[in-house]
């Protein structure tokens, strides 16, 4: 497995893809996907020129933290309420805030410390009940809601398209959230900065379409044991 390799390879696809969309490739953030990943080859990644990593488990960052100093720090992963406090002062952003429940505790915690929260909404594409994030239709609602609260700051989306093996299946939904994004950004107060939407298996279709982070692990480290997508 060389990480830098694969990096090199992600980082020419996501260059190729923006000469599609129109941005930039220094336009779009690549967050690297830590989770079941040792140090040696976060390390690697690091040294390859890797700037922000993303875990999905509040254990897993708090313990791998300590052990990587400087390094930019993104939550991805479904996050419960009672583990949000260790991520006060840790993380740059918040990818995964798909519930107003969430919300009221990140804007607690982060006012109890004096902190502000960055995040992102959390989009459930599909609307339907059983995925996490906030159905399409609640959107604007939610994200001019969210502005309120003074602990927080709502800088964009996030979207996790349903598996599939043919990437091009879920371009259709990735230009819906692009048209959604910018719609957002219209019609709400707030300022969308961010649509993180791209993970191994569409982050070229998802470039296309317009996403400006992605969120990539197996194609720098290599498979993971045994974890499922997501959890
Ligand atoms: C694991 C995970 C990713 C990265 O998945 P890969 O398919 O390994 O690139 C992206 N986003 C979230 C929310 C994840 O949990």
């Amino acid at each position: 497995m060389d990480v830098a390799q694969n990096l090199e390879r992600v980082r020419h696809k996501i260059a190729a893809a923006c000469r599609r969309s129109g941005l930039g490739p220094e336009d779009v953030e690549l967050v690297a996907v830590t989770k079941d990943v040792g140090l040696d080859a976060i390390k690697q990644a690091l040294d390859a020129g890797v700037k922000v990593l993303g875990e999905n488990r509040v254990q897993e960052l708090v313990r791998k933290y300590p052990e990587l100093p400087g390094v930019r720090w993104h939550f991805i992963g479904h996050l419960q309420r009672n583990k949000v406090k260790p991520l006060v002062g840790r993380v740059e952003l918040i990818h995964s805030m798909d519930r107003w429940s969430l919300a009221q505790e990140l804007d607690r915690q982060a006012r109890r410390f004096g902190r502000v929260f960055r995040v992102l909404v959390q989009v459930n594409v599909t609307g339907e009940a059983g995925r996490f994030g906030v159905p399409p239709g609640d959107l604007i609602d939610f994200v001019n809601r969210a502005a309120g609260l003074e602990g927080l700051r709502v800088e964009g989306l996030m979207v996790m398209a349903p598996f599939v093996t043919d990437p091009e299946e879920v371009r259709p939904l990735f230009r819906e959230m692009r048209g959604l994004f910018e719609r957002l950004s219209d019609d709400s107060g707030v300022r969308m900065r961010y649509l993180s939407m791209g993970m191994s298996s569409d982050y070229t279709v998802a470039v296309e379409e317009g996403a400006n982070m992605v969120r990539i692990g197996t194609a720098v480290f290599g498979p993971r044991k045994c974890t499922l997508r997501g959890d």
